[in-house]
């Protein structure tokens, strides 16, 4: 895919195989989070960052983090269109924690030529739009934060959505150079993130009293309705479609067209997209 920026772990030894990576997946999968993250800094050093979008998981995890280590690397994507209670949240974690934050932002001529193209409010237009909007302003971010990491940490949690149902606490992040991928709350429930918030204290997104239960984009985020799937809040106009943004199962690779398909079958609310054409044609331009 043109877009995908070059990952410079490649030029460097592989850190691990899929046979090892396995086999940490099932040593760590009845392990606390806390006894990962100790081995992770161990092991990868300042070559790990926590992933986050300052949803309550990763908050937990930056929680545990801090009670390890005051040396570690968090990083976040500023898509642009956060609500300002995001920001808020990104300076109140700051200053409780005493931590720095990567903030990683598209790139302006990449938006220019997205919004130029498709106006201001394209996600709202198809499911194609929505995935090229999301790859412009979250993914590329993500995939060129990500160079020269040998590891990053995600709040993924198994219960989140069915696409997420069967991660693995160790993986191998091939979209991103074969880095390792890490998500230490893979066995944790909702209730167990939000026990875990009340006991120490974690600050949280005023969203979550809202009754929102995922929150991202302003244009792309409600409250969710009794009875409703927690990420249904997420691009709820769209119908049939995976509540994925392509930054844990990239577009550009086929994993997310697979996905897609996968879940769509032949209901072809997603058609061919042209995700990767319209990507090309903006570089291009
Ligand atoms: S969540 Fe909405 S506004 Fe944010 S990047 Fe995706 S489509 Fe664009």
């Amino acid at each position: 895919m043109s877009g995908k920026a070059e990952i410079g772990r490649e030029d460097r030894a592989p850190l691990m195989d899929d046979f090892e990576a396995g086999e940490l997946a099932i040593e760590f999968d009845d392990k606390e989070p806390e006894e990962m993250l100790e081995w992770a800094f161990e092991r990868f050093g300042d070559r790990l960052a926590i992933v986050t979008s300052f949803q309550v998981d990763t908050l937990v995890l930056i929680d545990m983090a801090r009670q390890i280590t005051k040396d570690f690397h968090v990083i976040t994507v500023d898509t642009g269109r956060l609500p300002q209670e995001t920001y808020d949240l990104i300076d109140a974690v700051r200053k409780k924690y005493g931590i720095q934050v990567d903030v990683r932002f598209p790139v302006a001529e990449h938006v220019e030529r997205m919004v130029g193209k498709h106006g201001m409010n394209l996600f709202r237009d198809s499911l194609e739009k929505r995935l090229l909007c999301c790859h412009v302003r979250k993914v590329v971010p993500l995939t060129q934060a990500l160079e020269g990491l040998d590891a990053w940490i995600t709040g993924l949690r198994r219960d989140q959505w069915a696409t997420r149902s069967n991660i693995r606490k160790v993986d191998l992040d091939h979209d991103h150079g074969g880095i390792v991928k890490l998500n230490p709350l893979a066995d944790w429930t909702h209730d167990d993130v939000w026990a875990y918030v009340r006991e120490y204290g974690v600050p949280y997104h005023p969203y979550y009293d809202q009754g929102y239960t995922s929150i991202g984009c302003t244009p792309c985020t409600r409250p969710i309705k009794p009875g409703e799937d927690s990420r249904a809040g997420r691009w709820w106009w769209e119908t049939n479609a995976p509540k994925e943004c392509g930054m844990h199962c990239p577009i550009e690779t086929g994993g997310f067209e697979h996905e897609v398909h996968a879940i769509l079958g032949d209901q072809a609310e997603f058609k061919e997209l042209d995700v990767d054409t319209e990507w090309a044609e903006l570089e291009d331009q």
